[in-house]
């Protein structure tokens, strides 16, 4: 018997593709919002990714077919962002693999100045891993599960539909009238259905308190066919560094099958598995818990772990360095007269660093780290080596602003200025 639509589930699902390992580097959003447990509206744009962050990676292009082609009369984010805004309208969001989308919104507004939404996000995928014991955990195997309609996989919009349809599909099921129930549901017969023989430490996708050596802990990990990016032994020091442990062949103790065969746009149910795989996929429906992962799915799974650590570092180094903001931020905001000049032009002129790009041996304003070869050039002007430091340059020069009287222009009241669509 079907359960009734969960009446006040409203939000909007959300997909990012990107161009290459930069989580600034968006070329593709996909929307879908849901209210009453219904999706009724939709919307997607190709983004042009900023100068400097715009290569196209081979690997990137594999996943979802963009390329540098393809985005070359489009708008870049902060002209797409408005609309998003606007399309949001105060919304929660939801995405499968949430801290990626979530990264990826964060880099991408940070490197054009733009305010992140406020917004709650919720996660569909530790919700389906505690609700369903299946192989693999991406879309389309959920979808499967669930009986959704099947949708072509890496298409922005398609993907931010599957999640909206998925989240709708999971609270059904859970007898949920909101995310934040679906989310942490309390006792009842889903119990029952938690990992199958797991003590429920795979159910957390939020990686925000985790360290570098706990990312994959306690998972015991194979690899098979040809990866892409590293040997075979450089692979086994990446999971060994990130707290797991390699195996050779595919038992009982097997938790995460890496796959370098499969191309993560056709992996989906029904599809010829070679004999390892095959396995793998046996063991998870007899109630192991075992995941296929594609190789994309292993590095998107320690980019945000690498960034959850990085960020700590940052925190931590920062902390040490109470009197960082230097004086001109302050000068410079002051002998800034020009009140033609726009928010995001008056922030650069205020905050640009008086001695130009840094020297070989400067270090960041805020954290004192090291910059990188390939930091943003706008990140490089301030003397801040990231997008988290360069946020925490604005939110402490806007505080000396304020105690000096200095006026500044308003930040753009996006929902205002361009109202609903
Ligand atoms: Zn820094």
């Amino acid at each position: 018997m079907e359960t009734p639509q969960p009446a006040s589930l409203d939000f909007t699902a959300i997909d990012f593709e990107t161009a290459n390992a930069s989580r600034a580097s968006a070329c593709a959003v996909g929307l879908a919002k849901v209210r009453g447990g219904e999706v009724v509206d939709t919307a997607s744009w190709l983004i042009k990714p900023p100068p400097g962050l715009d290569d196209f990676a081979p690997r990137n292009v594999a996943v979802h077919g963009i390329t540098a082609e393809m985005v070359t009369d489009v708008p870049t984010w902060d002209r797409v962002f408005p609309d998003v805004m606007s399309f949001l309208d105060g919304d929660d969001l939801l995405a499968h693999n949430a801290p990626f989308d979530r990264s990826v919104l964060r880099q991408a507004c940070s490197v054009f100045d733009l305010e992140e939404p406020e917004a709650g996000w919720y996660d569909t995928l530790p919700v389906a891993r505690r609700m369903l014991t299946l192989g693999s955990y991406s879309l389309p195997f959920v979808a499967q599960a669930l009986e959704l309609e099947d949708l072509t996989h890496h298409e922005a919009l398609a993907d931010a539909v599957q999640a909206a349809r998925i989240a709708i599909a999971l609270s059904r099921r859970a007898e949920a009238d909101s995310l934040s129930a679906l989310t942490f549901p309390v006792g009842g017969a889903r119990g029952s259905r938690s990992l199958a023989g797991g003590d429920g430490t795979r159910a957390e996708g939020d990686f925000s308190a985790l360290t570098a050596t706990e990312v994959l802990a306690g998972q015991s990990v194979v690899f098979t066919g040809k990866l892409t990016l590293h040997t075979r032994d450089e692979a086994h020091s990446l999971v060994e560094h990130f707290g797991g442990a390699c195996q050779t062949s595919v038992t009982k103790k097997t938790t995460i099958l890496v796959s370098g065969d499969l191309d993560p746009r056709t992996f989906r149910p029904g599809m010829e598995l070679s004999r390892k795989l095959q396995k793998a996929m046996d063991f998870a429906e007899a109630g192991q818990q075992i995941e296929i992962w594609t190789e994309g799915e292993l590095h998107e799974r320690l980019a945000v772990g690498r960034e959850a650590l990085e960020s700590a570092t940052r925190a931590q180094r920062a902390a040490t360095r109470s009197e960082w903001l230097p004086g001109y931020v302050v000068d410079q905001a002051r002998a800034l007269t020009d009140d033609e000049l726009a928010y995001t032009s008056w922030l650069r002129a205020a905050l640009r660093h008086p001695d130009g790009r840094p020297s070989p041996d400067a270090l960041c304003l805020r954290c004192g780290g090291e910059f990188e070869a390939s930091a943003y050039w706008m990140f490089l002007e301030r003397w801040v080596c990231s997008a988290e430091c360069n946020e925490a340059l604005k939110r402490a020069a806007k505080r000396a602003w304020s105690s000096a009287g200095i006026a500044r222009p308003a930040a753009p009241s996006y929902a205002e200025t361009y109202g609903r669509r």
